[in-house]
């Protein structure tokens, strides 16, 4: 007779999000193997009602008391949910022995403390949450290696280099005899759009992936190419290499998420639909493999994949992060700030998109980035890049 396992406890941070939806997508089409134990969210209280019905946790976390006094007002027929709120009550549902793996999907540096307690915990990670990992990438690397906490990346490209490596059983992967790291990128909406008129983008055009459907902030991202430049940031921290050994490759279609190139001459590629049910189930049932809900690939149809150059005029965002990263962790701190603040002042309509680069330059520029890696110090520097960015934005608004 085979013995029949617990079911894995599972938190999701940032569950009405588009990677926590996805997430649980792939969570619901396997009962047996995954409970959901307890979800986070922001302030979206009626999206959280619908999953708090649907997945029945042990309780859920609100980013603030008024969307969680929403929450228990909707769900006061359903007894046995409870629902916290606030900053601590988050990084304790990372940390709570009651949860086995914790998926880390908050959008910003707003899912750094809950991520690190996570870590620290010695949980299993599945990390979408990339801007933790630019603003403490070293911090959370050692903290794992301490802890013992397994950190499998559900970032579609650093997943594709995660399944082109050899790993151990914590999920460390080997890097013997690898020569580069390859990620591949959409160029998003704006990859063949005349540069002169980028001025006038919209933020509905600015949203409209061409390949993907996520989240706003993340899609603003993808259409600066700053998303590449945070995921080169990414690779460097969660795989141990420098700037100079990860590159960046257009590919339109977004069907060959990474490749790992060795140093005899052979190149790995990990392909896949562009669904990031794909990656979140490599990542939940690793080492196993799950069904996702998604098909392979039909390549005759497809017929053919292009690759090309990025163009570095046209995309500055991605420069500045290559600088960031070589200059210090500081300075990488302070340019995932930056680009919050920009984003979020383009998403107001008070910015105009082709001067987001410009306000991350000026606000780089403008600061002494020598920071300890404590995670104190980090969100303090993280501050200070805010403060000054949003100074910078009073000059750069329209
Ligand atoms: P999203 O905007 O759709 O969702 C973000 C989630 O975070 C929501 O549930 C929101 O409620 C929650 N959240 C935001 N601020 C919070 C706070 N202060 N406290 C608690 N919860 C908070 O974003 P997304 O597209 O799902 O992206 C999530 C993360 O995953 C980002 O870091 C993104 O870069 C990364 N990622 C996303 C995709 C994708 O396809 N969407 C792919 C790769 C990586
Ligand atoms: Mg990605």
């Amino acid at each position: 007779m085979s013995e029949r396992k617990d079911p894995q406890r599972i938190g999701v941070l940032g569950a009405t999000g588009s990677v926590g939806k996805s997430t649980l997508d792939v969570i619901a089409q396997h009962p047996e193997r995954y409970q959901v134990t307890a979800l986070a969210a922001h302030q979206d209280s009626a999206g959280m009602e619908a999953l708090a019905r649907a997945f029945q946790p042990q309780y859920v976390v609100m980013a603030n008391e008024h969307a969680a006094r929403d929450l228990r007002r909707a769900l006061s027929d359903c007894r046995g949910i409870e629902v916290h709120s606030g900053p601590e009550a988050l990084v304790a549902m990372a940390a709570d022995p009651v949860i086995d793996t914790v998926v880390a999907a908050i959008v910003g540096a707003a899912g750094l403390p809950a991520c690190l307690a996570a870590v620290e915990a010695g949980k299993r990670i599945l990390l979408a949450n990339k801007e933790a990992l630019v603003m403490a990438g070293d911090l959370l690397i050692r903290a794992a290696r301490a802890s013992g906490a397994t950190i499998l990346p559900i970032d579609s490209e650093h997943n594709g280099l995660f399944q082109c490596l050899p790993v151990d059983r914590q999920g460390v992967a080997d890097l013997t005899g690898v020569e580069q790291l390859w990620l591949t990128a959409s160029g998003g909406p704006f990859r063949e759009r005349d540069p002169a008129t980028l001025s006038s983008v919209t933020v509905e055009q600015a949203c409209a992936h061409p390949n993907w459907a996520m989240g706003q902030k993340i899609s603003i991202d993808s259409a600066t190419m700053m998303n590449k430049g945070l995921e080169v940031i990414e690779a460097c921290r969660l795989f141990g290499l420098p700037a100079a050994q990860v590159s960046v490759v257009i590919h339109p279609q977004s069907l060959v998420h990474a490749l790992v190139q060795y140093r005899d001459g052979s190149m790995l590629a990990q392909l896949g639909a562009a669904d990031m049910r794909v990656p979140i189930a490599q990542a939940l049932g690793w080492p196993d493999r799950l069904q996702s809900g998604v098909s392979g690939l039909d390549l005759a149809t497809i017929g053919s994949l292009e690759f090309l150059p990025p163009d570095d005029q046209r995309f500055p965002c991605l420069g500045l992060a290559r600088q960031a990263l070589i200059e210090s962790p500081g300075a990488t701190v302070a340019l995932n700030a930056a680009n919050e603040v920009a984003v979020e002042a383009f998403l107001n309509r008070s910015l105009r998109f082709d001067r987001i680069a410009g306000v991350i330059d000026a606000t780089l520029a403008m600061m002494e980035h020598k920071v300890d890696t404590a995670l104190e110090a980090l969100l303090e520097h993280d501050q200070r890049a805010r403060v000054n960015a949003q100074q910078q934005l009073s000059q750069w608004s329209q």
